[in-house]
C-alpha cells in the first residue's frame, strides 16, 4: 500500500506488474473492517486511469471535463466500475485449479468485456496482437475507463495470466500483483513486509512476556 498525488487526487502506486490488477489496488483493506477507497469520485477514476496508462493524457483531460459536465452519468459509470472491480477481484483471487471461478462474478466481467468490445475498434499493437481498444471519447464517452478496465481484465483471463495472480498477505491490504514465480508475498516489501515483521516481532515479545510472568507467578506459588 503506497500512493502518490496526481492532479489533486491520491492514486495508488502501480506495483502489480499488470495494468488489469491495478484496478483491484484502487482499494486497500479487501475483506477487512475499514477498507481504503481511492476511487472516491469519477474524476478520481479518470485521473487513476490516466496514471496507469488506460487513458491517454488527452483522453484523461477531455473525460474529466465531460465528467464534471455530466455528473449523474459520471456517477453511474463510477458505480459500474466499482461493481466490476468487486467481481474482478473475486475472479482474480479465485484459487485457480482448485475450484471453478465464481460464476456470477465471471458473468459480470464477461458482460462488461462484451459491451467494451461492442464499442471498440480493433487496433494492431506493437506486440503483434490486434485487440479491441474500448472505443474512444465519441463512441464510449464517459464509459471509456470502464471499457478499458473490462478489456484489461478479459486479457488476463484470455492469456491464462490469471493463474499467476498473487494477493498481498499484509494486514489490511489485499492488493494484487502478477506473480509468475508464486514466491512473492507482499505488494511492497518495504511497507507490508516490514509491517508484518514488526507485528510478528511484537507478538513474539508479548508471548515471551506472558511466559515470563507465568513462570514468575509459579515461583511465587500464585494461581
Ligand atoms: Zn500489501
Amino acid at each position: 500500500m503506497a500512493n502518490h498525488r496526481v492532479s489533486g487526487h491520491l492514486v495508488p502506486d502501480a506495483v502489480s506488474g499488470h495494468v488489469a490488477l491495478e484496478i483491484a489496488n484502487t482499494r486497500a483493506g479487501w475483506g477487512g473492517p475499514s477498507p481504503r477507497e481511492y476511487l472516491v469520485s469519477y474524476d478520481a477514476l479518470a485521473v487513476w486511469a490516466g496514471d496507469v496508462g488506460l487513458l491517454s493524457t488527452y483522453e484523461t483531460r477531455r473525460i474529466r471535463a465531460l465528467g464534471s459536465a455530466s455528473p449523474r452519468v459520471a456517477q453511474r459509470v463510477l458505480d459500474e466500475v466499482l461493481a466490476l472491480r468487486e467481481s474482478w477481484y473475486a475472479v482474480a483471487t479465485s484459487p485457480w485449479g482448485e475450484r471453478p471461478f465464481p460464476r456470477a462474478d465471471l458473468d459480470v466481467v464477461g458482460a462488461a468485456a462484451a459491451r467494451a468490445v461492442a464499442e471498440s475498434r480493433l487496433v494492431p499493437r506493437a506486440d503483434s496482437r490486434v485487440l479491441p481498444d474500448g472505443g474512444d471519447l465519441s463512441s464510449a464517452g464517459l464509459r471509456l475507463p470502464a471499457n478499458r478496465v473490462a478489456l484489461a481484465a478479459y486479457d488476463v483471463l484470455a492469456s491464462g495470466d490469471v493463474a499467476h495472480v498473487g494477493r498481498c498477505a499484509g494486514h489490511g491490504c489485499g492488493w494484487l500483483f502478477f506473480d509468475p514465480t508464486h514466491r512473492r508475498h507482499w505488494c511492497i516489501m518495504a511497507i507490508c513486509g516490514n509491517r508484518a515483521k514488526a507485528r510478528a516481532f511484537a507478538e513474539r515479545r508479548r508471548s515471551e512476556r506472558r511466559g515470563a510472568e507465568r513462570r514468575g507467578a509459579e515461583r511465587l506459588g500464585l494461581p
